[in-house]
């Protein structure tokens, strides 16, 4: 499909040099070339590094080393080693290592944890599942728990506080942990989307007694499948969730309590342990086009952006996604996939307060407002230049250049 040349409209975001010279050809010199632009796209990430990927899947399969073995141990050292933690335990999704980070500080049934609605609804599943009760709050403008609210919503039951570093970006650790201490609370992090992302130097996922990352394909580092982890640098959280990972069975397969299955795949952690070498590579890029977006969409009127990078202050943001809130969502969302370019809203548009077979009924404005506009664009390494220009002049075409 091809867009009828407009005015204002440029030819240099898209095609081949062949399609250009057809364009100019036949006189259409303002024309844009019409892009697909999918809002991940799987495909062409494994192409990008497929023969390396295929010598390590070859190299694990023909060892016959497929459950707790050495390429687990190395991945889990080094990214360990790459945040600065004393220790990282590979599990078998980011909601899992939730659920075991929060049972080995020690959460119990009964207890309450407090965290954010906006969140994807694991976060709530593993405060659940580790029998406690979520205590929903809200966020403030930059989708992140509002220390505030937290305060807030202590009572003499709260026994932790879950804060979600999303879309690539880490809340403000000092007031929660000032908070935390005052009230005798441990912070669990869900740094699930949150993998290189910093506050004041330090890296999400070192804040707390523990953290829970996830390498689900779409994740800032991502396998081919689903997995995640644990960190934490505390020797006896450490040890607990190895047991937890592995039925609560000891080194010497005692069984000391209750647990059921959820180790990474050595294989899966080959592949992770390859991409963690080139993660620094990913994250500047994904600052980059970030940047990139910044430049462009700041002009408009009817945007609210996330702060771009490198003027946060205290914040090192990785952009795990790029939110916008946006007027006219989904009219814009159905403009941009008629022209080739996928976009998401996160949790398919609900935080966990909005679902009401959940069952909560809270107040949550920041929340509510965050919803009803918020649209994920397209954010990866696949992502070229021309990609997110392109893209960039579609949004100048809807709302009025
Ligand atoms: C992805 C994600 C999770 C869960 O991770 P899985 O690996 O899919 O289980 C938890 N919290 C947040 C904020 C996430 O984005």
């Amino acid at each position: 499909m091809w867009l009828a040349p407009q005015q204002g409209m440029r030819l240099d975001s898209g095609g081949s040099g062949i399609i250009r010279f057809l364009c100019r050809q036949a006189g259409w010199e303002n024309a844009r070339v019409r892009r697909t632009i999918p809002f991940f796209n799987y495909p062409a990430l494994f192409a990008s590094s497929e023969d390396t990927y295929l010598d390590t899947i070859r190299r694990v399969l023909a060892a016959g080393k497929y459950i707790l073995q050495e390429d687990l141990e190395r991945f889990e050292r080094n990214l360990a080693a790459w945040l600065g933690v004393g220790h990282v335990i590979g599990v078998g999704s980011g909601t899992d290592a939730l659920l075991l980070a929060l049972r080995a500080a020690g959460v119990k049934p009964g207890d309450e944890v407090i965290m954010p609605s906006h969140t994807f609804v694991a976060t709530g599943s593993a405060v659940h599942y580790a029998g406690a009760v979520p205590v929903l709050v809200d966020v403030r403008d930059d989708h992140l728990i509002d220390p505030a609210a937290v305060r807030r919503a202590v009572t003499p039951r709260t026994r932790a506080v879950v804060p979600v570093q999303l879309n690539g970006r880490t809340g403000e650790m000092d007031t929660l942990q000032e908070i935390a201490v005052e009230n005798g609370l441990v912070i669990i992090e869900d740094a699930a989307q949150a993998l290189g992302s910093q506050y004041d130097g330090r890296k999400a996922g070192t804040f707390g007694v523990a953290a829970g990352f996830s390498f689900y394909p779409a994740k800032l580092l991502g396998c081919f499948g689903d997995g995640g982890a644990v960190a934490t640098d505390n020797d006896t959280v450490a040890e607990r969730v190895r047991r937890l990972r592995d039925h609560g069975r000891a080194q010497d397969y005692g069984v000391r309590e209750w647990s059921y299955n959820s180790r990474l795949d050595n294989l899966q952690a080959a592949i992770l342990d390859q991409k963690l070498a080139i993660l620094d590579d990913a994250l500047s890029r994904r600052r980059a086009i970030a940047a990139l977006y910044h430049e462009r969409l700041s002009r408009l009127p009817g945007l609210l952006l996330p702060p771009p990078p490198g003027t946060g202050g205290r914040h090192f943001d990785v952009f795990q996604n790029y939110e916008i809130e946006a007027e006219r969502r989904d009219e814009l969302r159905n403009f941009l996939a008629e022209n080739g370019v996928g976009t998401i809203i996160q949790w398919g548009g609900r935080a966990i307060h909005q679902f009401p077979a959940l069952g909560f009924e809270v107040d949550l404005p920041v929340t509510d407002r965050i919803m009803a506009a918020s649209l994920l664009l397209p954010m990866n390494t696949a992502l070229t230049d021309e990609d997110v220009l392109y893209i960039c002049d579609l949004f100048d075409t809807f709302y009025g250049d």
